[in-house]
């Protein structure tokens, strides 16, 4: 048996068409442009390839795109006044902050201080509460994406066991939350979950988030199970020259494709579809802000 290859490079390029279209139709029909921020302070090499690829998809599905780059050594101050201005800038529909902040920064000040409402990324507290809520919020990206290619798989996914591996505020808790809400039963385990191989062979559907290249092997999956691959590890690849990288999952992805049922790609599985998921939001943010009826194909 293989798995299903679940393709999230072209379920992204999908997502990305129908932002497109919502925003061709907001601009032909409202005069509203939606807007996305992306603030990058220092000069991390990977924080700047993801920000020039967010500014370069922004602006090819006809949003604003503003980009801010800060020296590494900028004061608090400085910051928060620019977050301050975005917040108060009506073209602004969407702020992302590129994580991580140079060290003297306070992350969870600088993020706390967006206005939940162009919070896009979902780590703003109230947006955190307000999806724990079961309410309305802005929904992190990744999870997001995650979800969307599970339901699309799937179709329901109630009465589905899934552990999430990972119980960070970025992937793992917000995932778990999202599948509560879309009536799965989730477990999330972490680095002191004991006899962790039992807990993830136990489940229909497992999230990996740990961070550890090809951790979660094909002897810990369950027959048939859909196994949803966030892990990005760059790691050597001597087989493609001296000092080559090459880029892997969580999950060892060999022996796993032969016992799941699908199974998401590194890379081309989760990765594409994050991004894709930050215009989703800006156009939902956008809508909001302007009354105007939310996108129900660009959320979960
Ligand atoms: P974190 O480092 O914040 O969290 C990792 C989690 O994995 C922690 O909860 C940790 O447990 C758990 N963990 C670590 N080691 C083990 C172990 N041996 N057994 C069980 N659990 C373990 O990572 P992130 O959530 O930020 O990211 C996870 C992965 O996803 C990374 O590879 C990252 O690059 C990738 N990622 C991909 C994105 C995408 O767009 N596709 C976006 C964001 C992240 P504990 O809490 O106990 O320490």
């Amino acid at each position: 048996m293989t798995a299903h290859i679940i393709d999230g490079k072209a379920f992204a390029a999908n997502v990305r068409e129908r932002v497109k279209g919502h925003v061709t139709r907001m601009v032909e029909e409202h005069g509203l442009r939606p807007g996305l921020a992306v603030v990058l302070v220092g000069e991390d090499p990977a924080s700047q390839v993801y920000v020039r690829n967010k500014g370069k998809q922004t602006a090819e599905c006809g949003m604003a795109s503003f980009e801010h780059k800060l020296p590494a050594d900028t004061d608090e101050a400085t910051l928060l006044a620019l977050v301050n201005q975005l917040n108060e800038d009506a073209t602004v529909h969407g702020i992302l902050v590129q994580l991580p902040l140079p060290k003297h920064l306070n992350s969870d000040l600088v993020i706390n201080t967006i206005a939940p409402e162009k919070d896009v990324d979902g780590f703003h507290v109230v947006n955190v509460g307000r999806l724990g809520a079961g309410l309305k919020s802005m929904v992190p990206c990744t999870p997001l994406g995650s979800l969307m290619m599970l339901k699309d798989y799937h179709g329901d996914l109630s009465g589905k066991n899934a552990v999430i591996i990972g119980r960070s505020n970025i992937v793992g808790k917000p995932m778990a939350q999202l599948l509560l809400g879309a009536n799965a039963t989730p477990t999330i385990a972490h680095s002191r979950t004991a006899n962790l191989e039992d807990v993830v062979r136990a489940a229909d559907i497992v999230v990996a988030a740990v961070g550890r290249p090809e951790m979660v092997t094909g002897d810990w999956i369950k027959p048939g199970a859909t196994v949803i691959d966030v892990g990005i590890n760059r790691v050597p690849a001597p087989e493609k020259g001296e000092g080559k990288h090459k880029i892997v999952g969580d999950v060892h992805f060999e022996s796993a494709v032969k016992v799941a049922g699908a199974i998401t790609p590194v890379p081309g599985g989760v990765g594409p579809m994050t991004i894709a998921c930050l215009l989703a939001n800006t156009v939902t943010a956008a809508s909001r802000a302007a009354g105007l009826p939310e996108p129900s194909d660009l959320t979960v």
